[in-house]
């Protein structure tokens, strides 16, 4: 374990408007191993503190900062976890250059503590050795509800439940499907927004575009829009020719993903046209599968993972038709997908205007009742939701124990986050931190949790 200085940047980092503070930066090189110098936590100092990781670094990966009593801490790292390592920028969202950003994609991390003071009290963990933040922290570096100061529960032990959506009422995913031109060229605008937003690439549409790593390591997701882009027969090939079968198509694309784009893995999956025939071949190689079916998806429903629905952006479609869209989610409780194609200018598909798209991106970020994010991390926390609330704990005297075992092709390093009515909840043996936001973080990658006095 070492613990190299890499770099030290200052910027301004928000995440979903809830906070914007200057922050202070640290950033380790891959490998840097102590997590925080600073304990004390900017999540726990409550008061507008919080932290922020992506890429899910295993281990719980930590980066404490801060004055806890400045209460206005920022922190933020990013670990191996999925490849979706990003920088702590754009953690926070707002696109502080610096803030933690210098250090590169998964594995590599950027850290970030601040706070209102000028203490350089952050340190980051990077990637695996990520272990070792020594503060309370909220692991998943999932967007945090509004909801906050809620007292940590002192009932009996029981009542484990998984809250839906990450705690918040609903959830949004942006979708943009062909890996076309404008997509690459407003890039900059989508990033923006702070959002992380699933690109289903076709592999032989631009593709060796620099962006699409940039967009990877920016914690964006790269999914599978296959090779070539055929019907499921083989025919109406939009970008070269048939490689043979729908498999191919699929692993193709992958390989390419994963070897052009400094991706690890692709986990999800998009039909093209959305053709019903790709089904079969995404459930044995994606945890997910995207169609192009109007709908929405509810938490613990019926929906096929591999033939997700959608709300498809018509040509030149306003920001207020996709806000209504959202907004009926949101009145539902509901996940939806949004599908966008073009931005116009490229001969893609039903082109919209970027302003829209930036607006209806903002939308749903700015509600406060809604999780937007990408398609495998709320579609990830969907099936695993699923799985948890499914099961019967083993009990073993006055501990309950859930016990699980993950779907093929899920990510590392994802979380759940659950209340009960009391008691304590362990994993490991180490008793879970309880989020003033209202519930605890369960590991996904533990395969257990319990519940004790
Ligand atoms: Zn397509």
């Amino acid at each position: 374990m070492r613990h190299s200085m890499k770099s030290t940047s200052f910027g301004v980092a928000s995440l979903f408007g809830l906070v914007a503070a200057v922050a202070c930066s640290s950033s380790d090189g891959p490998g840097g191993a102590q997590a925080g110098s600073g304990n004390g936590g900017a999540y726990s100092a409550g008061a507008g503190g919080m932290v922020n990781n992506t890429g899910g670094a295993s281990g719980g990966s930590t980066v404490n900062g801060g004055s806890a009593s400045a209460g206005a801490g920022f922190a933020g790292s990013s670990g191996a976890g999925n490849g979706a390592g990003a920088s702590g920028g754009s953690v926070g969202g707002a696109g502080s250059s610096g803030a933690g950003g210098s250090s590169g994609s998964g594995g590599q991390s950027g850290g970030a503590a601040g706070s209102a003071g000028s203490a350089h009290a952050g340190a980051s963990a990077g990637g695996a050795a990520g272990a070792g933040g020594t503060g309370p922290s909220e692991p998943s570096g999932m967007p945090l509800p509004t909801t906050n100061n809620v007292a940590k529960p002192t009932g009996a032990p029981g009542g484990f439940s998984v809250l839906n959506w990450a705690g918040f009422k609903a959830a949004a995913s942006f979708s943009f499907d062909d890996a076309l031109s404008s997509q690459i060229s407003n890039y900059a605008a989508l990033n923006g927004t702070g959002v992380h937003l699933t690109f289903y690439l076709v592999s032989n549409n631009n593709p060796s575009s620099a962006t699409w790593t940039q967009a990877a390591k920016d914690g964006h997701e790269l999914g599978n829009h296959t090779a070539h882009h055929c019907h499921d027969n083989g025919t109406g090939c939009a970008w070269g020719t048939y490689a043979g079968s729908l498999g191919a198509e699929l692993d193709q694309c992958t390989m390419h993903i994963t070897q052009t784009f400094g991706t690890s893995d692709v986990y999800t999956t998009a039909s093209p046209y959305g053709d019903a025939g790709y089904a079969t071949p995404a459930g044995t190689r994606f945890l997910l599968n995207r169609g192009v079916s109007g709908g929405t998806i509810g938490a613990n429903d019926n929906t096929s993972p591999y033939a997700l629905p959608c709300h498809t952006a018509a040509e030149a479609e306003s920001a207020s038709t996709f806000n209504s869209a959202t907004d009926s989610a949101r009145t539902a409780g509901k996940w939806q997908i949004f599908l966008v194609h073009s931005l116009g200018g490229d001969g893609g598909y039903n082109p919209v205007a970027i302003a829209d798209v930036v607006s209806a991106i903002n939308h749903a970020k700015t509600s406060g009742d809604t999780w937007a994010d990408s398609v495998l991390h709320v579609g990830a926390y969907w099936r695993a939701q699923k799985l948890i609330s499914g099961l019967t704990p083993a009990t073993s005297g006055s501990n309950k124990t859930w016990t699980w075992t993950l779907p093929d092709h899920f990510p590392k390093g994802r979380y759940l986050r659950v209340k009960v009515d009391g008691g304590t909840l362990t994993q490991g043996g180490t008793a879970l931190a309880w989020s003033p936001h209202g519930y605890y973080e369960v590991a996904l990658d533990a395969g257990s949790v319990t519940l004790g006095p």
